[in-house]
Parts: structure tokens; C-alpha cells; sequence
């Protein structure tokens, strides 16, 4: 049999993807950010092109799509759509968030699907990748409301998940209220308190320590790894973060603790700067406990200010750090961010650099670390969760913190190993993908054509 050339057959394999998957966007664009760095990877291995790696890779193994009818507190039946796709279970049991948000639709959540399949690969920690959630949007709901939706939506994702094949998570609009009213109904209906069905769950009741924070402490724990191979450190830097929730608020608090100034966070409205360093248990108290605007952290602190729309990529830093959502910093704000000097881009969020954004920091020879290997520290310290839930275990804070940080360590050292191998030292985009995609394909290889 005749081989294509690796580059042909990326090219072939692109094609049918968006044949087939005309109009998604979102996965369109994570699909071709990866295969267009794997043609060095295929030439080294010409038996994953000869097994058809790529083109089962790009198909989810099974995706459910379905109605989550719930009653509003006018008693007003609502309906949402729920979708969970079951990407690739070659290394280990499905793993990956639930989103709620207006903007959820197929092509959002096979797009966080296929990256979380080369996000878990890199954390070493046996998960397959998947991804689920609603186009349902908590903002002003009331805790009721949010329960009978989040009961609803269980009622048929029951049928799909387990500790053994697909477990669940959050991601934007599900936190710790959202993953404990849906164990909730799953224990309810299945009559079993299978703990590691979910994670991201209270710590009270089989949560683990440090979960909450792991994922913006996971993505300064990559920036700190890659700034030091550049003689740099955190120290003494100012950074800019986009978002305002979970990843953004850990991310600020980690670049404090290492003796950086954070000094911007935004929501979907508009940024706040406080160039004194944003006040921590002030934007958890309006962010997290009151779930009000960003705005409101502007009101009651002095010597900070608001800015309604626009972009916190505006104000000069050191470090850069978008934790909020898929293609928030462009081209344009790239360019805005290399004249005022950042040095490091680390993505705390899935996708939120545009490609035209990451060539440019790459070709102006600014540090830049992909989600997929930078924000692993969230769904690794999910894995570190149901490997305690399976053991009856619970760890402390600072071994879970250390688990962590020694996972952020690997997960840079293997990307940055791959992009040495494959040709372009400091790569970090070709390093994510090139080392992940190994993993996954070895293992594809090694189980048969399924
Ligand atoms: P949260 O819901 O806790 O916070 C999301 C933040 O981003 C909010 O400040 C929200 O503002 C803002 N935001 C959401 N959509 C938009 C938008 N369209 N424009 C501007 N701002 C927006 O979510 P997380 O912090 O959990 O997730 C943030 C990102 O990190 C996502 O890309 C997620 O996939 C990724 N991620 C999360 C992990 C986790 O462990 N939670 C793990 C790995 C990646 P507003 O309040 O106005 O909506």
C-alpha cells in the first residue's frame, strides 16, 4: 500500500471534517490548530496514517443529544438542550466539563471535547476526553431554579455516565452548586453513592482539596516552568487576566502568592484595572458569594476603576493570562500586547487565543502556552479525585497542592521535550499536540480498528 505524505494526508483528513462537519466553527478551528502541526509526527510514525488514526480521531466515539425540560419559579415550563459527546476513550474512561451558557451548541462542545482528549493524554493520568453542557444560562436564576434544571438534565445523563465509563465535571456556569445538585439526582435515581461518578464535588462529601483552585494555580505553575527555562520568573511582574470566575480568581491568587501583581479581571460585561493589585477576598465576595458584576469591584474599591466593553489586553503587562472564553484575544489585542512588552501568554481558558493571535506572539518571540497543556491542572486534580474517591482516601491540602504542581511540571517538560524533538524548541502548540497525540495514537493502535 502506498502512503500519503504526511502533509497530504492531513490535508485529506481536514477535508472530510469540514465536509462533514460544515458550520461548526469552534471545532473546525481546534481541528485544524491541531493537525496542522502533525505532519512531523507522522513522518516519524507512517503506521498512524497507515491505521487511520487521524480520521478516527477527528469522529467523537458517541454523542447524545437531548431535551431538559424544567419549571420556573412562575411554574412556566422551560426547555433547554443537553448535549454530551463522548470523544475518544482510548486512554481511560471519558472525561471533561459540563458548560452551561447561552452560547453551548454541537460545535462548542466537540470543540472542548476533542482538546480535552490531548489535554487529559498530557496529565499522564489515564482519561479519555469528553465534553458536555446546556445552552441554559444560570445568570439570574434563583438557586431553585438551578436545581430543577441541573435534576433534570441528570435525569437523562444518568444513562450515559459512571465512574468506569464518562465522568462529568464543571466548566463555565458549573461549580460546586451546580455538580452537587446533579449528584444529587444521580445518587437519587441510581440508589448509590457512587462518589466518582462526578468530581468537582463539596470536600465534605468526596471532593477533593485544591480542585477548585487547581486550574488557575495549574496555569501559573506552567508559567512559572516556562518563563524559568527563559531565566525569568513571576516575581515582579504585572500580569493581566481576563474572566472573573473560577480559573481567573486562582490564576490571580497563585501570581500573588508568587510575587506578581495582578491587576485586571473582567466579565461579559466589561474589565476592572487596579494597579494596586486586585484585591482577592474582594472579587471572590462579589464574583463568587454574591454572583454580582465585575463592575461592583470598581464601586468599593478606591483607586481602582471600571471600563464597560472593551478589553483588558489594553493595559501594559508582563504576563498575560486569558481565563475567560474561546477567541476573546485577537489579532488585534496580540498586537496591542507585544508593543506594551508581554513577555508570556498562558492560557487559562479552552482556546482563547485566535490563530492569527498565537502566530503573532510566536513570530514576535513571546513565551506562549496552549490550554490544552497549561490548564490541565483542573481535570488532573479530577483524576488525583477519583483515584481518592476510589480508594475511600482524602488528602491534604499540601499534598494535593504538591500532586499538582508536580503534574504542572511533567506536563510542561513533556511538551517541551516534544517540540524539541519535532523541530522547534519552545513551540509549545507543536510540543502539546505532538507529545499528546502520540499517547492517544499509541494506544488507538495498540486496541484495534474500533
Ligand atoms: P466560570 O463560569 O467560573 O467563569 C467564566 C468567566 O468568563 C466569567 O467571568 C464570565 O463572565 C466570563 N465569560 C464567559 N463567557 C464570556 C464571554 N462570552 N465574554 C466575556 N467573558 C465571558 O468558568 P471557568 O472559570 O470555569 O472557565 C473559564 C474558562 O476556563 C473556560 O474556557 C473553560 O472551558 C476553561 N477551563 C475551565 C476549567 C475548570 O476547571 N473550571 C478547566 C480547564 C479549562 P460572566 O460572569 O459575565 O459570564
Amino acid at each position: 500500500m502506498t502512503l500519503p505524505t504526511p502533509e497530504a494526508h492531513v490535508r485529506d483528513v481536514t477535508e472530510v471534517v469540514e465536509r462533514r462537519s460544515a458550520g461548526e466553527s469552534e471545532f473546525l478551528q481546534a481541528v485544524r490548530e491541531v493537525l496542522d502541526t502533525l505532519a512531523p509526527v507522522l513522518a516519524e510514525h507512517p503506521e498512524f496514517i497507515e491505521g487511520g488514526i487521524l480520521e478516527r480521531l477527528v469522529e467523537p466515539e458517541r454523542q447524545y443529544i437531548f431535551r431538559v425540560p424544567w419549571t420556573d419559579d412562575q411554574n412556566r415550563v422551560q426547555v433547554n438542550r443537553g448535549i454530551r459527546v463522548q470523544f475518544n476513550s482510548a486512554l481511560g474512561p471519558y472525561k471533561g466539563g459540563l458548560r452551561f451558557h447561552p452560547s453551548v451548541n454541537l460545535s462548542v462542545i466537540k470543540f472542548l471535547g476533542f482538546e480535552q482528549i490531548f489535554k487529559n493524554a498530557l496529565t499522564s493520568q489515564r482519561i479519555g476526553g469528553g465534553k458536555g453542557g446546556s445552552d441554559f444560562d444560570p445568570t439570574g436564576k434563583s438557586d431553585a431554579e438551578v436545581m430543577r434544571f441541573c435534576q433534570s438534565f441528570m435525569t437523562e445523563l444518568v444513562h450515559h455516565i459512571g465512574e468506569h465509563t464518562d465522568i462529568p465535571a464543571g466548566d463555565i456556569g458549573v461549580g460546586a452548586r451546580e455538580i452537587g445538585f446533579m449528584f444529587g439526582q444521580y445518587r437519587r435515581i441510581t440508589q448509590r453513592y457512587e462518589a466518582g461518578v462526578l468530581t468537582g464535588k463539596g470536600v465534605g462529601w468526596g471532593g477533593a482539596e485544591v480542585r477548585t483552585e487547581a486550574t488557575g494555580y495549574g496555569a501559573v505553575f506552567f508559567a512559572e516552568e516556562m518563563l524559568a527555562r527563559a531565566s525569568q520568573g513571576i516575581e515582579g511582574y504585572r500580569a493581566v487576566v481576563s474572566g472573573s470566575g473560577n480559573v481567573a480568581t486562582y490564576a490571580i491568587e497563585k501570581v500573588e502568592q508568587l510575587g506578581g501583581k495582578a491587576i485586571t479581571a473582567s466579565d461579559s460585561s466589561g474589565y476592572i484595572v487596579d494597579e494596586a493589585g486586585i484585591d482577592l477576598d474582594l472579587l471572590k465576595q462579589v464574583k463568587g458569594v454574591e454572583r454580582a458584576r465585575i463592575s461592583e469591584y470598581a464601586e468599593r474599591r478606591p483607586g481602582s476603576h471600571y471600563v464597560a466593553g472593551g478589553s483588558v489586553w489594553d493595559v501594559p503587562a508582563e504576563l498575560a493570562f486569558p481565563c475567560a472564553t474561546q477567541n476573546e484575544l485577537t489579532g488585534a489585542h496580540a498586537r496591542t500586547l507585544i508593543s506594551n512588552g508581554v513577555r508570556a501568554v498562558t492560557e487559562g481558558a479552552n482556546m482563547p487565543t485566535t490563530p492569527d493571535a498565537v502566530e503573532a506572539f510566536q513570530g514576535a518571540g513571546v513565551l506562549f502556552a496552549p490550554g490544552k497543556a497549561a490548564n490541565a491542572g483542573g481535570v488532573a486534580t479530577s483524576a488525583l479525585e477519583m483515584s481518592q474517591n476510589a480508594a475511600r482516601s482524602r488528602w491534604d491540602r499540601d499534598k494535593s497542592e504538591s500532586r499538582l504542581h508536580g503534574i504542572m511540571r511533567d506536563v510542561h517538560e513533556a511538551t517541551y521535550d516534544a517540540s524539541e524533538r519535532y523541530g522547534k524548541p519552545g513551540d509549545y502548540v507543536l510540543g502539546a499536540n505532538s507529545a499528546a497525540f502520540v499517547r492517544v495514537a499509541q494506544a488507538m493502535l495498540e486496541q484495534g480498528v474500533i
